[in-house]
């Protein structure tokens, strides 16, 4: 059975201004990655080893410039000159593309925040992983598609995940790792995102620019889609079967619109234990960061009595078939989350630039997982090429998929 690795067990020495914690931030520039920097900086416990982006160069210099890291890498290899002249002249080294993202997780850090969106965090998160040492994971597509994997890697070489995902998080922070027989399910909450209420008309005719816009939690656009889907719930339950010691079937999904309550375990004796605060993702962050101590963060402070009730429903299946699709996609196992995830990604990619509708996103999701029926099923730990042969297989299957469906500009 996986589980996160080995919390109870693990010793990692406080963070102190003596012995500094020493932070490489992957995915710098995004939601999580800029959240993650604002803990840093001017903190005296932690100094920053290596940044990296994708994209968004001036941003990074930026971040170099205020935490004078050893190493930056940019993804886009482009850039390369622009952010090597920039930082040149303070010694910082720099690297450019996919090789470099590897290159920064296996600098010597204590700490490696995943922050990256999609599957091109995984060479960099296994690279953490296989120093041993404390790996927050953020980028939730890593551990959908090679979750075994990432875990055979971290029990091997003694390497402790944390959970950043708020729901896994706050999961984490009151779960009985050392009587996880006591425990009868745990409940991930879920906002229902910015079509909770909408029919499936509304749905249908949802742009780009709505759709991203997340009801409580403000975040990178791939993760606001799959929120808006629930797909983003569906990889939660994928994630959350990785990390914790737990059946698919002790998994549950509840709607929670106020996103006050992050996540639940139930214990046999009818207890039910939850995590609460207002939707800031330094809360998890600060967690993952100071863990086993906590941080002092100056986010909103919960006023329960202003909030007065909090709300709870079941999930709607036939309005939201996303979350059904991805319990399937565990139930198989093998490469079957994996195919699941990359049709995701590359649906909702053809999404956000107009090639297909809203509802054409999880429509091409189950299409793909139904067209790469006979491969993907087993018990067995997918390798890292099968996993990146399945993961572009299904890209490919998606956009034939998607080629067959009229773009939204096109209709009647
Ligand atoms: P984002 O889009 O804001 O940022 C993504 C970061 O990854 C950026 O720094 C970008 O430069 C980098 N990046 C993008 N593509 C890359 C590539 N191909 N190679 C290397 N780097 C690349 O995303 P985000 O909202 O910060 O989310 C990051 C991850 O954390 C996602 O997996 C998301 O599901 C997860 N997550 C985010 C939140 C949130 O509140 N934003 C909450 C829970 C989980
Ligand atoms: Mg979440």
């Amino acid at each position: 059975m996986n589980r996160i690795l080995d919390p109870l067990t693990a010793h990692h020495p406080a963070a102190s201004p003596e012995s500094p914690r020493r932070v490489t931030i992957l995915g710098a520039t995004g939601s999580v990655g800029q959240s993650t920097i604002s803990l840093v900086a001017g903190n005296p416990n932690y100094v920053v080893e290596a940044l990296t982006a994708q994209s968004n160069a001036d941003k990074l210099i930026e971040q170099a410039n205020l935490l004078r890291p050893n190493f930056v890498a940019i993804g886009d290899e482009r850039l390369y000159d622009k952010v090597k002249s920039a930082l040149a002249p303070l010694g910082i080294a720099v690297g450019a593309g996919p090789s470099a993202m590897v290159e920064a997780a296996d600098r010597p850090s204590d700490w490696v925040m995943g922050a990256i969106v999609g599957i091109a965090g995984l060479a960099p998160i296994l690279a953490a992983v296989r120093r041993g040492v404390i790996v927050a994971i953020a980028n939730k597509e890593p551990l959908v598609s090679a979750g075994p994997l990432v875990l055979a890697e971290a029990r091997r070489t003694g390497a402790t995940l944390l959970p950043v995902d708020s729901e896994h998080n706050a999961i984490f922070q009151v779960f009985d790792f050392d009587r996880p027989e006591s425990i009868e399910k745990i409940i991930l909450t879920a906002s229902g995102g910015p079509y909770r209420t909408a029919d499936r008309s509304e749905m249908a005719a949802a742009t780009p620019a709505e759709a991203v816009r997340h009801p409580n939690w403000s975040m990178g656009a791939k993760i606001s889609i799959d929120s808006a889907t629930l797909m983003n719930k569906g990889l939660e339950l994928i994630e959350a079967a990785r990390l914790f010691p737990l059946a698919e079937h002790q998994i549950e999904v509840l709607i929670h619109p106020q996103s006050v309550i992050h996540s639940m375990v139930a214990y046999v004796d009818g207890s039910f234990l939850a995590q609460l605060g207002t939707p800031d993702m330094r809360t998890p962050i600060a967690y993952s960061l100071a863990w086993p101590d906590r941080l002092l963060v100056d986010a909103n402070r919960l006023d329960l009595a202003k909030l007065g009730s909090l709300t709870f429903e079941q999930p709607d299946h036939d309005r939201f078939p996303a979350l059904n699709l991805a319990r399937a996609a565990l139930q198989r196992g093998g490469l079957c989350p994996c195919v699941l995830n990359a049709a995701n990604e590359a649906a909702v990619e053809g999404f956000l630039e107009g090639r297909i509708g809203f509802l054409d996103i999880v429509e091409t999701v189950a299409q793909t997982v139904a067209a790469s029926d006979n491969f993907i099923g087993g018990d067995s730990i997918p390798s890292l090429e099968s996993i990146e042969f399945a993961d572009l297989d299904a890209r490919r299957i998606a956009k034939t998929i998607m080629a067959r469906m009229t773009p939204p500009g096109q209709r009647a």
